[in-house]
């Protein structure tokens, strides 16, 4: 579904992402994890272009990822992505944060967006919450909004970058709770996290990423259990 070959990016002289080779296939959830600044988010932003690369291609069901134009847009809309700051809008209403783009980018009528809307809350627990404002929901709530929203765009697959490092931990499992949901569905994720038993339960593959390369690509059985390289043992004796 989702295909890199060869993908270079730089920050200036810093080379961020090295020869990434990455598939994602349809139904897969493939957890990324690694260091600080090994060029987690800047995998995810790269998957939908929210930034450029240097060379590499990068195909969703086949089609290459054009650089910008309509062709983009409508690509990206296939890739849907949640962050971990939610980035809803702070004067609407929760039901019109997950019809809004449903309206401009998917040009349907508010009243169909609003009943899609309506449905989408349901399925993430939120319906009762539908009028009020996002300030007055908590983070894990406001999480699961920004996921409803993502997924009204009908999304073939959903990056996640650390959607639960912003929350109190209390309330990370009932966002987790909903990601396993999407899995079990058969969503197509890629997902950031340092939620290790979220990639031990719901991830078919995890990637390991060291200094802007992905090091080990396995399932999670043998990555937790007998890590390859030095730098995974060393990663995961830090954080387990
Ligand atoms: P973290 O776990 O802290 O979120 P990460 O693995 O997501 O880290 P990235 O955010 O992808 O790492 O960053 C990879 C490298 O690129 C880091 O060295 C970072 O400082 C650098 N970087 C990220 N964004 C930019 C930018 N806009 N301009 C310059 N350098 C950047
Ligand atoms: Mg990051």
């Amino acid at each position: 579904l989702i295909e890199l070959r060869g993908v270079n990016k730089y920050y200036g002289p810093l080379h961020v992402l090295q020869n990434i080779d990455l598939t994602v296939a349809r139904g897969e959830v493939v957890v990324v994890i690694g260091p600080s600044g090994s060029g987690k988010s800047t995998l995810c932003r790269t998957m939908n272009r929210l930034e450029t690369i240097e060379s590499g291609l990068i195909t969703i069901e086949g089609t290459p990822l054009p650089a910008e134009g309509r062709g983009l847009a409508r690509l990206r809309a296939e890739v849907g992505m949640v962050f971990q700051s939610f980035n809803l809008f702070a004067h609407r209403t929760v039901l019109d944060n997950v019809s809004l783009a449903q309206i401009k980018v998917r040009k349907r009528k508010k009243e169909d967006a609003d009943r899609r809307s309506r449905e989408l809350l349901d399925r993430v627990g939120l319906l009762s919450q539908a009028d009020k404002l996002p300030a007055q929901l908590s983070g894990g709530q406001q999480q699961r909004v920004a996921i409803a929203r993502a997924l009204a765009m009908d999304p073939k697959a959903l990056l996640f970058d650390e959607p639960t490092s912003a929350l109190d931990p209390e309330m990370i499992n009932e966002v987790l709770e909903v990601m396993r949901q999407l899995a079990r569905e058969g969503m197509t994720m890629v997902v950031v996290t340092h939620e290790m038993g979220f990639a031990r339960s719901a991830a078919n593959r995890v990637v390991f990423m060291s200094d802007g390369r992905i090091v080990e690509d396995r399932t999670p059985e043998d990555f937790f259990t007998a890590p390859a390289s030095d730098r995974a043992k060393d990663f995961l004796s830090k954080i387990l």
